[in-house]
């Protein structure tokens, strides 16, 4: 069943997200409803279950895979007495973790008050409630409106830092003057930084978990005596949240403004085609799905296949289309140059550089072209 498949998908990047944040999975919920409870996000049957089993086993946190309204959040506090996550939470938690430069420190806590600023009343006013008591009671209406003008002069105040710092480097993206630019863009962990490292011979952190890449990385690459700048971006994901689209402006820009982008696909994954996707749109909504583009499969060592019965009454699914079948389709249906390669092994890595050169080239003869 596909919705199915999409379900456990979706669960396993969940987890993944949740293990990249340091957290220790226990146990998976899924509900099947036509729509979210306006109150409570899952049905009351299903919150009881999960209470009982949250209570039971002294499970500290939820997290849902959705973005959770300020009320269900409360809500869903006030019945489960746990600390609830939702998807968006748990994202920016991540970004939180691993921004380096002070740019990203400040978008990312940008973003967080953003998101907390609607759901701030509704917190506090469901401490007051639960705790209550001497000392432990919430702030009141006025404290809570102080608390939302502090938050508020801290947005304003953030925001004008992001400002001053996105000049800054604009500039600096002027003063590369005009050498082809090149970014890399892709679903999260398909490869980019390890791509990075392998074309530009940099050192570029990579390691099997979302959102390793946070900062944007520019180096300055040589392929048969042209010069390029090849950029690393921040991975895209399915649902990131608009808060952080909002505030990652300067690194999408470095999309924006790139003279070619590099998709990298990771095919071994089974939902690489959502990815693919999620990309499209993202690089739709910033204006920047019309620029020339090199389609990069990656990780072809990973590919598994489970071969198709003789008799052929097996249904064609994913795990039996072949790597012969899906070049064939990819390369017939891209209106992009594609190839086909692993970043690890560096197997066909001749045939991708060749692409890149070409492509550097064609832009670069356009921009310069009383040079030889
Ligand atoms: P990014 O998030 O797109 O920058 O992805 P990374 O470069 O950080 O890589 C994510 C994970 O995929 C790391 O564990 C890499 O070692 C792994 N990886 C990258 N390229 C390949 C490849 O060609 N084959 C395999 N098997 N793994 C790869």
């Amino acid at each position: 069943n596909q919705s199915e498949e999409k379900l456990i998908e979706y669960m396993d990047e969940l987890e993944f997200l949740a293990l990249t944040a340091g957290a220790t999975i226990d146990k998976r919920f899924t509900q099947k409803l036509t729509q979210a409870d306006s109150k409570t996000f899952i049905g009351s049957g299903k919150a009881q279950e999960i209470k009982e089993y949250v209570k039971d086993k002294g499970i500290g946190t939820m997290i849902f895979d959705d973005e959770l309204s300020p009320s269900q959040l409360k809500n869903l506090e006030r019945e489960m007495e746990v600390k609830i996550l939702d998807r968006t939470n748990l994202i920016l938690d991540i970004f939180a973790q691993r921004a380096e430069t002070s740019y990203a420190r400040t978008q990312v806590e940008l973003a967080q008050y953003q998101y907390l600023l609607p759901r701030l009343s509704k917190m506090w006013s469901h401490l007051d409630k639960q705790k209550g008591g001497i000392g432990m009671r919430g702030p009141g209406e006025t404290e809570i409106e102080t608390d939302r003008r502090i938050i508020r002069d801290r947005i304003s105040l953030l925001k004008e830092k992001l400002k001053t710092i996105d000049k800054q480097m604009a500039t600096q993206r002027q003063n590369r003057g005009k050498m082809v630019r090149v970014a890399l863009v892709g679903y999260t962990n398909v490869g980019k930084s390890t791509l990075m490292n392998a074309i530009s011979k940099s050192d570029v952190f990579a390691e099997n978990k979302l959102f390793a890449t946070l900062d944007t990385t520019v180096r300055k690459v040589v392929i048969g005596n042209l010069p390029f700048l090849l950029t690393d971006t921040v991975g895209f994901i399915r649902k990131l949240p608009t808060q952080l689209v909002e505030s990652f402006k300067s690194t999408l820009d470095e999309v924006r403004e790139a003279d070619l982008l590099i998709h990298v696909v990771d095919i071994s994954h089974e939902s690489f085609e959502d990815h693919i996707n999620s990309v499209n749109q993202t690089l739709m909504e910033i204006d920047a799905h019309q620029k020339p583009m090199i389609m990069v499969f990656n990780k072809i060592d990973a590919f598994a296949y489970e071969k198709k019965e003789e008799d052929d009454l097996t249904p064609e699914t994913r795990k039996n289309i072949s790597l012969d079948e899906w070049k064939k389709t990819w390369m017939s249906k891209s209106q992009f140059p594609t190839v086909f390669i692993s970043a690890l092994n560096k197997e066909n890595f001749p045939e991708m550089k060749k692409m890149i050169y070409d492509e550097v080239l064609k832009i670069h003869t356009a921009r310069f072209p009383y040079n030889d």
